[in-house]
């Protein structure tokens, strides 16, 4: 992020300009780099350079991380083709198959992330790997499932929207693609929907442009440009997040309150081993379980200094019972997204909520 000054010239803006186009003067031939405002944006194309330093790798964005998501299932998927998602993953992914392609003759087939290491994966077309999966935060070892999969030619994508690049790079672990909601940590200030794709196949890249550019699924230049100023502190507020979130993971597992941590980074997580390897941090997500979903929901809406709102990844603390959502969790588990604040002041307020519970 620290790239892109290069060839500026005095009096140059130093950042991105919003560029709000549905048309570029284009007369004669069109020869253009911009031609129509659907195919290309000059916002876009500045957020996609920076991305793909951060990727090592070429990216491509979306308006939202479902519309990744969507890109890639549906420009790499025929019918007759089957799919393997995480059954513990994120729900939208597994409800946008389910609903969408299975009627179209795709297979839709599941798998708990902790079993993917046992699973045969001979006859899919692609396997979706979702690690830390959201929200019970289990973990595969991403190597071993990709080398699989290669072997068996089949194409391996990976949800990297927990970790962002800074906490997990699955591309150099061997995963052909991966997709990332930027309306988490990644943009950080809670306030766009965004996603993007990356690869190193630059014709898969192409036609997941394509898709993008026939289905009209388009970001926004605000957006992007928004995305674009979030990321440019990423690596400060991840490292802050991941560091507090160790802390606070630690400190929750001895409260007496809480019945059970799930923390990839803890002893006590059965798959830490696995996460020691390939992460390069554990990220700033901590599953909390609680007796109850009375108290859960008491820990979230008492304490000062966590904010009950669906989603993660942004500056302030936040939290959810993901059980309201139906996700296949206990009725006191909660999502907590831990933010920036000085880890002393955060405990402070948490440890006192966890003593009224
Ligand atoms: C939020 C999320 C998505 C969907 O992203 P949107 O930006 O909300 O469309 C996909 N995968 C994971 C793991 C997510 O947390």
């Amino acid at each position: 992020m620290h790239h892109g000054i290069e060839g500026l010239e005095p009096g140059d803006l130093v950042g991105p300009a919003i560029t709000p186009a549905s048309v570029y003067f284009l007369p004669g031939e069109p020869e253009a780099v911009h031609q129509y405002g659907r195919w290309t944006n000059p916002t876009w194309s500045a957020l996609e350079q920076r991305l793909s330093i951060l990727e090592d790798a070429e990216t491509v964005v979306f308006p939202s991380g479902m519309a990744a998501i969507a890109s890639l299932l549906y420009s790499q998927l025929q019918p007759g083709d089957a799919v393997l998602l995480p059954s513990d993953g994120y729900y939208g992914t597994r409800a946008l198959a389910e609903r969408y392609l299975a009627p179209m003759r795709i297979e839709v087939a599941t798998c708990p992330t902790r079993d993917y290491g046992q699973r045969d994966f001979s006859g899919f077309r692609l396997v979706w790997i979702e690690c830390p999966s959201n929200p019970g935060l289990d973990v595969c070892d991403i190597r071993e499932a990709a080398t699989r999969c290669r072997a068996a030619d089949v194409l391996t994508v990976a949800d990297n929207t927990t970790l962002t690049p800074l906490g997990q790079r699955p591309l150099d672990l061997g995963v052909d693609v991966l997709v990332c909601s930027d309306t988490k940590c990644a943009n950080g200030h809670s306030d766009t929907v965004f996603g993007h794709v990356s690869s190193r196949n630059g014709e898969l890249m192409a036609q997941v442009r394509d898709w993008r550019c026939k289905s009209g699924v388009i970001p926004g230049a605000f957006e992007a440009w928004l995305v674009h100023r979030g990321l440019e502190s990423l690596e400060v507020r991840f490292d802050r997040m991941c560091s507090t979130a160790e802390v606070i993971a630690q400190r929750l597992a001895e409260s007496p309150s809480v019945i059970k941590v799930s923390f990839p980074g803890l002893p006590s997580h059965p798959g830490r081993a696995v996460a020691e390897r390939q992460m390069l941090r554990f990220g700033q997500l901590i599953g909390v379980t609680f007796s109850d979903a009375g108290k859960a929901d008491c820990f979230i809406n008492n304490c000062p200094l966590i904010r009950p709102v669906t989603s993660f990844g942004g500056i302030q603390t936040s939290a959810e019972r993901r059980a309201r959502w139906g996700d296949a969790v206990e009725p006191g588990f909660v999502r907590l997204s831990v933010g920036c604040e000085p880890v002393e002041t955060l405990w402070t307020a948490m440890e006192a909520t966890l003593r009224s519970l």
